[in-house]
């Protein structure tokens, strides 16, 4: 199937004439783009989409029309209230009663209290919310009538981030969704009257009219949602939800993929009555449709910078300001579970199956039902087969007769507990053990690790090898994640030949900073992007710069960033990037030169290796992990006693190479001279010692941070 045009209707059951949060929108994309709609009135909206269809038809165009209320009940309604086991029988029923004025006033809560008034007992419908009481409809929760659901198979599949949908029957309160049914309902009805043969309703009628309605689900991209609106604050949340899946179907369309979102694989008697939601069961689809953000976040070009007369900032204080100062970057993808290892989650992961998803056994032994065992010696007959991971029993074990069961097998009927195999005999007819056996034991329950529909992960964690066994586990083919991070490396400097296989002179070094600096990006999980070598000459940087610009979301340089002559990173950020130097009360380390460049933020390292890592991992690696979705990171160290002697003085925190002897105490690097690149490789991790002074001797408490805490493996 393939439309002109997509549209989303958002609705409302207000009782009076409403615009903005919790109004009627309406969303609407073609070949000329997107735009948003917001109707005071039902009255109103049902007129607008007259129009709507009307031009549809009138330029031989096809419309897909999505609904985001139920256009069908739980099995076993439609049937009761009107004899046919049809949803479009409903709706006349609907319509031939709901009072809908065009001022929003309507007549609902006592047509439900009619429906309800058909079934033995208070019937499905609750929750009228108004002061007066309305007879035949409960203000809270009856129970349902015998043999219907509370949902509908179709919401059950939708398990979308932030689908756990309200009950049907449920007329008001918080998120209720039952009135907008009902009240939708009785406008298709009337909509596909007013163009008969021209307008179907998927999927009960086929789908080759020139107009299909269908119902949809906008929290399905509840994330995308989200992440627009973010974007743009001023933007309500119905508003986004009708602009982004209107787009997405309109994308989904144009690639010819609509029918993909179109496959309820149902039986058909229950499709006629409860219907499917569009995209159910193919939500990875449908968010793959949704056009990316393509914006990167805008930072302020005054983000960084420092108060006046701020001398030396202590670490913390500079850690507080660059985790104010940046943003999340929003560009998302959908990448299968399998390779998702590293990368950040852009939404929450729901569990689409329960772990486990049925009993099973939790040992080889013998399964049988507790109510038939006591105490003292048992003695069981064994049924013959056996239940073992993979190959189910199919039969049902008897009451007082027991089954050879296996680790992870599920518990056949009749099975509700399981001796372990060590605890029996057995003489092959049946088998022994003494009594009594704890009830359920050696068994695992159902969900007792992950229940269906549950939170497995939150938006924001970086996936880790336990993480896909999780995923996996609870049968999460793909997961939606940030874009990973850009990172730029640069090196500048007079003194400086790119790589060692290129001849040095002996006032010229090789580059060490870019292949450590490359390396660490990577080791966090990040792109790295090499921006090459730059000398200190302006153009040469500013071209480098804008090239990592293009191609990085966050550039590291090294070299030339303090304010001294030839400090050419830092005068050409002054003059065109909004350079703050800051002046951080920290050894090793000379100012931090924080800047944007095109709108990118740099970070200007000092040059010296050691205190390029140092500042690398102390404000770089937090302060990555923000812009790629996965939140601030603080390093974990412990105490361990020092092997060391020190007299720290006040007033900048220190950073020590370190590592620990085979005692566990931390020995540090015998030189602090800073470009004693040898000490880095020497050390296992960083001693931190305080802003305050401190005086250290062997066994002294000092705080260990070992690389591997840092990011650095
Ligand atoms: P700067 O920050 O430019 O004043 O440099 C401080 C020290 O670090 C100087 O001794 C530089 O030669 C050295 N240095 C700068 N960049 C690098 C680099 N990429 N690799 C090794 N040493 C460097
Ligand atoms: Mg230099």
């Amino acid at each position: 199937m393939k439309v002109d045009r997509v549209a989303i209707l958002d609705w409302s059951t207000a009782g009076k004439p409403r615009l903005g949060k919790d109004s009627i929108w309406l969303g609407i994309v073609d070949s000329a783009g997107v735009t948003a709609e917001n109707l005071p009135t039902r009255t109103e909206a049902e007129a607008r989409l007259e129009t709507l269809i009307a031009e549809t038809l009138a330029g031989g165009q096809r419309l897909l029309l999505g609904v985001d209320f139920n256009l069908g009940h739980p099995a076993g309604f439609a049937r009761h209230l009107t004899g046919e086991a049809r949803a479009q029988a409903v709706w006349a029923w609907l319509a031939a009663r709901v009072v809908d004025g065009p001022d929003n006033a309507h007549n609902l809560l006592h047509v439900a209290a009619e429906a309800n008034a058909a079934f033995p007992g208070q019937g499905p419908f609750w929750g009228n919310a108004r002061k007066a009481d309305i007879p035949g409809l409960p203000r809270t929760r009856p129970d349902l009538p015998e043999g219907l659901a509370a949902a509908r198979k179709a919401e059950t599949s939708a398990t979308g981030p932030g689908a756990r949908p309200k009950s049907v029957w449920q007329l008001s309160g918080a998120g209720a969704v039952g009135a907008q049914g009902l009240m939708g309902m009785a406008m298709v009805h009337r909509l596909r009257a007013r163009f008969a043969g021209q307008l179907a309703v998927w999927p009960f009628e086929p789908t080759d009219a020139a107009v299909t309605v269908a119902e949809v689900y906008p929290s399905m991209l509840s994330a995308e949602c989200k992440a627009l609106c973010a974007a743009n604050p001023a933007m309500a949340m119905d508003e986004a939800q009708v602009r982004l899946l209107a787009q997405a179907l309109y994308t989904q369309s144009v690639r010819g993929d609509l029918t993909a979102l179109m496959d309820p694989s149902q039986d058909a008697d229950l499709i006629a009555e409860e219907g499917w939601i569009l995209g159910a069961g193919h939500q990875m689809a449908l968010r793959r449709a949704v056009p990316a953000t393509q914006e990167p976040p805008r930072l302020r070009d005054d983000c960084f910078a420092m108060p006046q007369g701020v001398d030396w900032v202590p670490v913390d204080d500079a850690l507080d300001r660059l985790r104010a100062a940046l943003k999340p970057i929003t560009m998302q993808e959908t990448c299968p579970t399998t390779q998702a290892a590293g990368r950040v989650l852009a939404a929450e992961c729901l569990a689409r199956r329960s772990n486990p998803p049925r009993p099973n056994s939790a040992v080889d032994g013998y399964g049988f039902a507790h109510a038939a065992t006591g105490e003292g010696p048992q003695r069981l007959p064994l049924v013959e087969g056996r239940a073992a991971a993979g190959q189910p029993f199919e039969g049902t074990v008897p009451q007082g007769a027991a089954i050879r069961i296996l680790t992870g097998a599920i518990l056949p009927d009749g099975v509700d507990t399981v001796v372990l195999e060590e605890d029996t005999a057995n003489d092959g007819a049946a088998v022994v053990f003494d009594g009594p056996v704890k009830p359920r034991a050696n068994t695992r329950k159902a969900g007792e690790d992950v229940v269906q529909g549950a939170l497995a992960l939150p938006a924001g964690h970086r996936l880790r090898a336990p993480d896909l066994a999780l995923l996996s586990a609870l049968g999460v083919p793909e997961v939606q994640v940030f874009r990973p991070l850009r990172v730029g490396v640069l090196s500048t400097g007079d003194e400086i030949i790119a790589a060692p296989d290129l001849p040095a002179l002996p006032h010229q070094i090789w580059d060490a900073n870019r292949p450590m600096l490359l390396t660490l990006a990577q080791n966090w999980g990040y792109q790295a992007v090499d921006l090459g070598h730059a000398r200190d000459d302006p153009e040469a940087i500013a071209a480098r710069l804008n090239d990592g610009a293009a191609r990085a979301d966050v550039i590291l340089t090294s070299g030339g960033a303090s304010a001294g002559d030839e400090d050419h990173v830092s005068a050409l950020l002054r003059a065109r990037g909004a350079l703050s130097s800051w002046r951080i009360a920290l050894k090793p380390g000379r100012p931090l030169a924080l800047a944007l460049w095109g709108g990118t933020p740099v970070f200007g390292l000092p040059g010296n290796p050691v205190a390029a890592l140092v500042c690398a991992l102390i404000f770089a690696r937090p302060a990555f992990s923000l812009m790629a979705g996965a939140g601030w990171l603080v390093p974990q160290g412990f105490t361990v006693p020092a092997a060391f002697t020190k007299f720290k003085k006040p007033g900048r925190r220190e950073y020590l190479r370190a590592r620990l002897n085979t005692d566990g105490a931390a020995e540090v690097f015998a030189s602090e001279g800073s470009g004693r690149i040898g000490g880095l490789s020497w050390a296992d991790g960083l001693v931190e010692l305080p802003d305050e002074a401190m005086d250290v001797a062997p066994g002294t408490p000092v705080k260990y941070l070992p690389y591997s805490s840092l990011g650095v493996v």
